[in-house]
């Protein structure tokens, strides 16, 4: 448990409590160093810099590239005073060069990344933009009546206990099938809960071939495109590959042996249904780690037992800590600890006694408790310990805890808000055949069914519910928790992009283009300054946006205020700070909706800190 805080003077001490990485101490040591960069950034070819024109801080544009040779940890001084006209220009230019995520255009379901669209010509000076609810927006269309509800129509009050949506279905009695939410969860998938889990880890830690192995062992790759793979990585000179192939599914990441995008499958185990998210590794991924993280419940973080190899993932340079930091941040609080290849190490309990001890420090100071880390040994390339308890005498003869599947199985099933306003934040826009569009993203509260309008943010329009659909199946209702496609009409898809909100039209989620939040500073060399262009990493929203205030230094445990307007901030200082953006975000009090009130601040290709919404400025 972590101590008691009395955050004084701010309202969110409660959710502090024993959930939170933000108010703790994370020892200097242990944080994450900004030049940690550059060793793992990769000079584009043209192909890669469309494809990824989603990421501009880090790549495509000569503002990246400069400062991937003078980092934010060079011995440059960081924006003063003087350097504050600059800025402004930078964060203009990042800001005309980037349009973040970019929406993905499919045809026929297949996807073509790196499809720009132009930025949403929205009128600033309309006053939709302000946050105020379009006088489009209908009430929800009657749904057509249900052929399987009995034919008196009633509609039960909402009630604390119960959530009732009503199911739409073809037929001719006019009644509305009422469905308790709570109810019908507990029945779906057999009974079986649904996990979001987020796979993480240093490049090369061996996540690909793991969760490729671990499918094929559950039968989820047939054994035919398994030879494939073989045959195919072997011709290519990666035969050790086979395995990340699965997982890794274009050519580009083949090419490169590494994995470029949130990969997303599903499969069982005996009580749950997971979505798996293969997270890349590489620095310069890292935003599409952030991606997958952010609609995470549980993490995997695979390391790699190699001696030398652990050592490259956990000290300065390596991703571990970075990843682990981000997914703790970005609110899971449960983690399995993957100790990989440990075949290469004999199978040495001290081995993997000195990697989890390491660890464990570490993790605990990150804000994760002892009681919700596990560790497994495991070799990926080998399938051992994955889906059954390894029978090899060098592992029986000192481990006899549970295999990789086991340990996903006892995971905790996450708070699933059925109850609160409906929140989706998109994480990819695409387009089929047939009338409207797609989208995808986990369903953050809430519930929908089709038929339902709903508002979308930005741009503050309302559009209709046609679909819906949860690892491919089709559905009438989905609910918080559920990692859906929608299909949409009523709002044009040039105006739907990653990181755009669907929420109920009742109670939509605010905008805006200034706030403030409580900040956990990582390890930077440089101070933080005012004026300083940030890239705003909010769920699935990667935008520009600026320090514009750093209002006061607040005592780690307490909340006090230690010193107001502070010059700068430094490494491990928690801070109360104003952002400003360019354009309207949709945003979240942390004290409202706590899964919608955090975010990360990242700058020249690092995190730089994690962040609490604290208040909204209209
Ligand atoms: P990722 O970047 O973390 O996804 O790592 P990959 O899955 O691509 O693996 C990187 C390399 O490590 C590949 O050559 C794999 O074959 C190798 N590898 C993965 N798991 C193991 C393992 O358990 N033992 C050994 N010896 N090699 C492994």
């Amino acid at each position: 448990m972590a101590r008691h805080r009395n955050v004084r003077g701010l309202k969110y001490d409660e959710d502090f409590e024993d959930d939170d990485v933000y108010g703790q101490s994370v020892e200097d040591d242990y944080c994450i160093s900004p030049a940690t960069a550059a060793q793992f950034i990769y000079k584009r070819d043209d192909y890669n810099r469309r494809a990824f024109a989603q990421e501009p801080l880090e790549e495509g544009d000569e503002y990246a590239e400069d400062k991937v040779e003078e980092p934010f940890h060079s011995n440059q001084p960081l924006l003063s005073e003087v350097d504050q006209g600059k800025a402004k220009e930078q964060s203009a230019r990042v800001d005309a060069d980037i349009v973040p995520k970019v929406a993905k255009m499919t045809v026929s379901g297949k996807q073509i990344t790196g499809f720009n669209i132009p930025s949403t010509n929205v009128d600033e000076n309309d006053p939709l933009r302000k946050g105020a609810v379009s006088e489009e927006v209908s009430p929800p269309p009657v749904l057509e009546p249900s052929s399987k509800s009995n034919s008196t129509a009633h509609v039960a009050p909402l009630s604390e206990e119960t959530t009732v949506i009503q199911t739409p279905s073809k037929g001719s009695v006019k009644a509305r099938q009422q469905i308790d939410v709570k109810a019908e969860l507990e029945k779906r998938q057999a009974g079986k809960q649904l996990l979001n889990l987020v796979v993480i880890g240093h490049v090369d830690a061996g996540k690909s071939t793991l969760m490729g192995h671990l499918l094929y062992l559950l039968g989820k790759v047939n054994k035919r495109i398994m030879h494939k793979y073989e045959q195919e990585s072997k011709k290519a000179g990666k035969a050790s590959f086979a395995f990340a192939w699965v997982l890794d599914e274009t050519g580009e990441e083949r090419k490169r042996g590494v994995t470029m995008d949130v990969g997303m499958t599903t499969f069982e185990t005996k009580t749950k249904v997971i979505t798996l998210m293969d997270a890349p590794g590489h620095k310069d991924f890292i935003p599409n780690m952030i991606t997958g993280a952010a609609q995470a419940d549980v993490a995997i973080l695979v390391v790699d037992a190699s001696r030398g190899e652990f050592e490259a993932g956990f000290e300065a340079g390596g991703q571990t800590r970075e990843h682990a930091l981000l997914v703790r941040s970005l609110g899971v609080t449960q983690l399995a600890v993957v100790v990989n290849k440990m075949d290469q190490v004999n199978w040495q309990p001290e081995r993997f006694k000195e990697i989890s001890n390491k660890l464990g420090h570490f993790l605990k100071q990150a804000g994760f408790k002892d009681s919700d880390v596990a560790y497994i040994p495991t070799t990926g390339l080998n399938g051992e310990n994955l889906t059954t308890r390894s029978q090899i005498p060098e592992l029986k003869a000192w481990y006899n805890g549970p295999c990789l599947l086991e340990q996903i199985d006892s995971f905790k099933p996450p708070q699933r808000p059925v109850e609160k306003p409906f929140r989706l934040c998109v994480a990819d826009v695409f387009k089929d055949q047939g009338s409207g569009f797609s989208v995808t993203g986990k369903i953050e509260a809430g519930y929908v069914q089709t038929g339902d309008r709903l508002l979308v943010m930005p741009p503050n329009e309302a559009c209709t519910i046609k679909g819906i659909a949860l690892h491919d199946e089709p559905l009438d209702w989905a609910a918080a928790g559920d990692h859906v496609t929608l299909t949409v009409t009523g709002v044009d898809i040039i105006k739907i992009n990653v990181g755009c909100i669907f929420c109920d039209q009742k109670a939509p989620i605010k905008t805006c283009m200034r706030f403030r939040a409580r900040v956990l500073i990582f390890s930077i060399d440089i101070p933080i300054t005012q004026g300083l262009p940030v890239l705003l990493h909010y769920q699935t929203l990667s935008e520009p946006c600026t320090i514009r205030r750093l209002v006061s230094v607040l005592h780690k445990s307490t909340g006090e205020i230690l010193k107001k307007k502070p010059k700068c901030l430094t490494k491990g200082q928690n801070a109360l700070i104003e952002l400003q953006t360019q354009r309207p975000v949709p945003l979240e009090l942390y004290k409202d909706f706590k899964e919608l009130g955090r975010f990360m601040l990242r700058y020249s290709g690092s995190s730089i800190a994690a962040g609490v919404v604290t208040e909204i400025k209209e």
